[in-house]
Order: structure tokens, then C-alpha cells, then sequence
């Protein structure tokens, strides 16, 4: 026995890896039994919150679908000493879960642009179009007039909110710039990006329109080189022209917004950031960390790029000061960009550094003031399969091998840059050690420069007053309306919801609250005509 453990380290093989784990309290049915109990319990009691919500917070997963969801789980599990599948997540906590339908319009497997437009905004949208209804087309200018939608975030900057947009990716991107921008396309991120055509035809960039459509008191993320005149220098990369600003109309747009309001901080780095979060006279807060997107989380640089965790924090400190409340969205948005590179450990571990900035916001807020949910646009072709052993790495191959005699991962995609041609031959062999590099791809059925986006439904996780609505199959633009309806927004401002509790208070208020119910009217009547009211 020993010699064979001894064979299997030479082998590079960890000895769990290979044998798997199965916990011995898990053998006994009184366990599960005990387990269950628990659940159930929990379920029982489980009450809808029926106020309004002073707060609201969306968490955007891109590309986060359940496979990925389920692998993440598994990952921070093991990452915690724990075998993996049973550790939850924190969104696992959230009580109420639906399931989201992603396509746009006019695409049955979506992209992030038209899914923004739906979660953000309420209404379904066409492929690569932001912030704009259906009737406007992709690339043509002209089709971007009168058909704008407005997003959630806006209507709760008007109704007096604080509001903050947060993402691992330039603040320009789809996903976030669903929050304030309306344009035919989303790869318009500054003036450089768009055709001359549309720029003489009066159609306007997305970072023009980051600083200019709705007053964001806080945004957080990359995308610096869009908000400078070119050829100016970049404060972290000095030596490096390509990280240089890129602007063809000689804006300063970080200057621009600073100079509309006198509490404006702009910071570049880890340090400006934390300082600023705790600074009382800092009102509203920029910070941009790269030229483009941030650094993966594995590949970030911890003293002096921020974690997606950490500019959560910093942006609830400053947005949780306004009495009327905040509208917080949160994106994750490099799992998408590990997924399409085909490197399932870069967007695993993008999800689970996701998940601790959900924990560190649970933490900071109470349910019952504040809703969150937890979504994503869409899913990828990533599965994860192969009858792997309990406790094995996420990452690790299947026991058994395939019908060509080579081993395999368990995680395989659907198609991108780890399909193989028939031309380059047979498929490769991989080991535990190369499926175990951060930097490995994974094989793919059918060869493609970028892995696609999967068409299936993604879920939909709520915690806080009106989660309860967040129940079945629904549009993706249901996202949207529940959180205008739990804040009372537009179209909603008829709620007919009773504030929120304060987060120190005993209990929400309940039905007393309210004007008493019809049946409870009934009651009394019934009691008073038997007479045996006091
Ligand atoms: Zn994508």
C-alpha cells in the first residue's frame, strides 16, 4: 500500500486527488435525517419581509451560470480545508431563488449587453445594444434616439439615493454601463472606439456618458485610458505608450466630473482608495485601477490594486451615509473572460473571490432594510462531469479514461481555444499536474479563438424585504421590476409598501402597521355580533 502512495506522488499525483474522501458521519442515515430536519425547520419559519427597501444591491456574476455556481461552491470549499460540495457559498444563505430566461431579442444565447439592458433597465434588448429598447439596431446611430430605457439605478438617484456601480472590468463595459449609458454599440467605450460616421451623427461614447447621464456618486473598477486625452501617460505604466489615454477630443473626463462636485475624489490605486472610503468629506468617489480591465484576482497585485471584496466595502461605506438609502451594483465581471479564454481556474477563482464580496456585503447590511440578489447575464458552455471522487480537485481528471485510452478533466467546454482540430492530430493526453496550472485550458469539443456563451438559464438568489417575488422561471427583466417595486421606484411609486425596519430595530413592522386586512375586519365584526367583544 505504502509503495502505491509512493508511486502516486512520483506520479505528481496528491494521494486525495486520486482516492476521494467519503466523511464516515455521512454513512449513517441519521445524519442526512438531522441535516434535513434542520433545512426544514429553517424553511418553516421562513417569513417574507413585506416592507419597502431603503437599500437595494444587485450582484452581477458575468457569466456566472450554475455549473459555474456549483464549481465555485466546490473550489471555496476546498480553498477552506472542506471537501467542497457541501461547504455553502454565501449566496447559497439567500432564501429565495428563481430561475432568470437570458435570451435578447433577436439572439437565443445572449450577450452582456443585451442582458444589462434587461436586468438593469427592465425591458429585453437586442444582442450588443446598451440601455436601448429592441427597436434600436446594432451599430446604426440614427436607431438610438427615442428608444432609451432607463435603468433602476437612475430612477433611484432621483427618487434621492445614493447610487454606486462596482466591477472588475473597465467601468465602460457592457454590464456596468447598462446602469447610465444608451448605445447602438457596446464596444464604443470612448470616442477612438467609434466610427467617424456615428461620432458627425451626434451619438455619444460610453465613458462621455459615464460622467454626464446619471450623477454616480461612487464608480469603482478599470478603464482609465478612456477617460484621458491620448497620448497622455498612464500614472502605474509611465513607460508604456499602449496604456497611454486614448481620447480623440482632448477631454479630461476624470477632470470634468471632480470639477462638478466639491466632495469629488479620484484615486488610481489600493491606498487612494482605502484612504478615501474613510475620508467624511469624500462625497463622491472615482476609482479607476487599470488602463482596461482589473487584473484576474490570481494575478492582482494585493498592496496596490484593490480586491473586488475591498471596493465593495469602500463603496457601502460612503452610500450607506445617505439616510434616504443606496442602489448598489456589483459586477464580477472577469468570470465571463476566464470562461472564454477556456481557463476554468481563472474564472473560478474570479467567482469565488465574487462570492466573499456578497459575504462582506451581507455582513455590512441587514436584510431588513436592504434587498440583494444575486445573478448573472448569462451561463458558458462550461460543465464540469467525469464521476469525479469526493474531495477530488475541481480541477482534477475523471478516474476512468476515455474510449481512446486518455485520461480526462472533469471540466470540459463546449467549444473555444482548448478544442483541438483534427489536423493537429489525436487528442492529448493531460495529467494532474497540468490540469491542476492556473494557466491550463481545458479541452474543448470544437475549436474557437474565444469559448461562447451557453444559452440556459441562470439563477436568480434574494435576501431582504420583497425577496419572496423572486420565485420560478422569469424573464431577465423581472430583475429590474422586483427591485423598482421593492424601493417603490418608477413605475412603482405606488407600492403600497410600509418602510423598512431600521437594521437595529426588534422586527420589521408587521400587518399592524398597515391598514388592518379584510378578514381581520370581518373577525371583529363577526366577534362584536356574538358579542363577545370587551
Ligand atoms: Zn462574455
Amino acid at each position: 500500500m505504502q509503495g502505491a502512495w509512493v508511486l502516486l506522488l512520483l506520479l505528481g499525483l496528491r494521494p486525495q486527488l486520486s482516492l476521494g474522501t467519503i466523511p464516515v458521519e455521512e454513512e449513517d442515515p441519521a445524519f442526512w435525517n438531522r441535516q434535513a430536519a434542520q433545512a426544514l425547520d429553517a424553511a418553516k419559519k421562513l417569513k417574507p419581509i413585506q416592507t419597502a427597501a431603503k437599500n437595494l444591491i444587485l450582484f452581477l456574476g458575468d457569466g456566472m451560470g450554475v455549473p459555474t455556481v456549483t464549481a465555485a461552491r466546490i473550489l471555496k470549499g476546498q480553498m477552506n480545508n472542506k471537501l467542497g460540495p457541501e461547504t455553502p457559498l454565501a449566496m447559497d444563505h439567500f432564501p429565495y431563488v428563481a430561475l432568470s430566461k437570458t435570451y435578447n431579442v433577436d439572439r437565443q444565447v445572449p450577450d452582456s449587453a443585451g442582458t444589462a439592458t434587461a436586468y438593469l433597465c427592465g425591458v429585453k434588448a437586442n444582442y450588443q445594444t446598451i440601455g436601448l429598447s429592441a427597436a434600436a439596431r446594432f451599430d446604426q446611430c440614427n436607431t438610438t434616439q427615442g428608444n432609451e430605457v432607463i435603468s433602476v439605478m437612475y430612477r433611484a438617484k432621483k427618487a434621492g439615493k445614493s447610487v454606486g456601480v462596482v466591477t472588475t472590468t473597465r467601468v465602460q463595459h457592457a454590464s456596468p454601463a447598462g446602469t447610465y449609458a444608451h448605445v447602438v454599440n457596446r464596444n464604443w467605450y470612448s470616442d477612438a472606439d467609434m466610427p467617424a460616421k456615428a461620432r458627425k451623427e451626434g451619438c455619444q461614447d460610453i465613458a462621455r456618458q459615464l460622467i454626464s447621464n446619471v450623477d454616480i456618486d461612487v464608480i469603482l473598477g478599470g478603464g482609465r485610458k478612456y477617460m484621458f486625452p491620448k497620448g497622455t501617460p498612464d500614472p502605474e505604466y509611465l513607460s508604456d505608450a499602449t496604456q497611454n489615454g486614448i481620447r480623440l477630443d482632448g477631454r479630461n473626463l476624470v477632470q470634468e466630473w471632480q470639477a462638478r462636485h466639491q466632495g469629488a475624489r479620484y484615486v488610481w490605486n489600493r491606498q487612494g482608495l482605502l484612504q478615501a472610503s474613510q475620508d467624511p468629506s469624500v462625497t463622491h468617489l472615482m476609482g479607476l485601477f487599470e488602463p482596461g480591465d482589473t487584473k484576474y484576482e490570481v494575478h492582482r497585485n494585493h498592496t496596490r490594486d484593490p480586491s473586488l471584496m475591498e471596493m465593495t466595502e469602500a463603496a457601502l461605506h460612503l452610500l450607506r451615509r445617505n439616510p434616504r438609502g443606496f442602489y448598489l451594483f456589483v459586477e464580477g465581471g472577469r468570470i465571463d473572460h476566464g470562461h472564454h479564454d477556456g481557463r476554468a481556474y481563472l474564472a473560478l477563482t474570479e467567482a469565488v473571490m465574487f462570492d466573499s464580496a456578497i459575504d462582506k456585503a451581507s455582513q455590512l447590511t441587514s436584510e431588513k432594510d436592504t434587498l440583494t440578489l444575486v445573478t448573472a447575464d448569462h451561463s458558458h458552455v462550461f460543465s464540469f462531469g467525469g464521476y469525479t471522487l469526493r474531495g477530488s480537485s475541481i480541477f482534477g481528471l475523471a478516474p476512468s479514461k476515455a474510449h481512446d485510452n486518455k485520461t480526462y478533466t472533469s471540466i470540459l467546454y463546449g467549444n473555444g481555444p482548448g478544442g483541438f482540430a483534427l489536423k493537429d492530430g489525436p487528442r492529448p493526453n493531460v495529467s494532474d499536474s497540468q490540469s491542476g496550472n492556473p494557466s491550463y485550458q481545458q479541452q474543448a469539443a470544437v475549436p474557437l479563438q474565444s469559448e461562447t456563451h451557453g444559452g440556459e438559464d441562470v439563477a436568480v438568489f434574494a435576501r431582504g424585504p420583497q425577496a419572496h417575488l423572486v420565485h420560478g422561471v422569469q424573464e431577465q427583466s423581472f430583475v429590474a421590476h422586483v427591485m423598482a417595486f421593492a424601493a417603490c421606484l418608477e413605475p412603482y411609486t405606488d407600492c403600497g409598501l410600509p418602510p423598512s425596519a431600521g437594521p437595529n430595530d426588534a422586527a420589521p413592522p408587521g400587518p399592524a402597521a398597515g391598514p388592518p386586512s379584510l378578514p381581520l375586519l370581518a373577525g371583529a365584526l363577526l366577534l362584536l355580533l356574538a358579542g363577545a367583544a370587551p
